[in-house]
């Protein structure tokens, strides 16, 4: 696939589709991640305006490489970086732990929800039972009083359809 370049612009050639930059701004990028990675290494406290001053980067592409945890700042630096669900401060990343963790959880509920096989054994495991344990008590109620147990099946039911729900 072709595609321009979101920095210089630049026709290059991306067969799989997973970038937005030429090679070339690629490289650039990687060693300037490098460099700044090292300045913050040295010096933790060092602000945006530093940054841009020292290596030229942009908030939004210091917030990028925050977001994409390719670099991490200090609890006592002046950038600040906030938890996109909550907004509390994080050093790294989208998400403050504690949401993280919630969304890990809400993730793992979805996907029990979307997944229909799952549904459909526990379904089976179900009527499997209620099978069992209704049909010889079922017949004998019969034969005692055919009146009684048409009336205690339609109870029973009324019992089944709200324990089901
Ligand atoms: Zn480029
Ligand atoms: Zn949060």
């Amino acid at each position: 696939m072709v595609k321009n370049c979101a920095t210089c612009n630049r026709i290059f050639d991306d067969y799989l589709d997973i970038y937005r930059n030429c090679p070339e701004c690629r490289e650039k990028e990687a060693g300037l991640l490098r460099q700044v990675k090292d300045y913050l290494w040295d010096y933790p406290g060092a602000t945006e305006g530093k940054l841009r001053e020292v290596f030229g980067v942009t908030h939004q592409q210091v917030t990028t490489w925050l977001r994409e945890e390719r670099i991490e700042i200090t609890p006592d630096s002046s950038i600040k970086l906030t938890c996109l669900r909550c907004g509390s401060m994080i050093l790294k990343g989208k998400y403050c732990p504690d949401c993280a963790k919630r969304i890990g959880v809400q993730l793992e509920q979805l996907k029990k929800e979307l997944s229909p096989k799952e549904k459909r054994q526990h379904k089976n495991i179900y009527s499997m039972v209620v099978d069992k344990d209704m049909a010889p008590g079922g017949k004998m109620h019969f034969l005692q009083n055919a009146s009684r147990e048409r009336r205690s099946d339609s109870e029973r039911n009324l019992r089944d359809s709200e324990y089901e729900e």
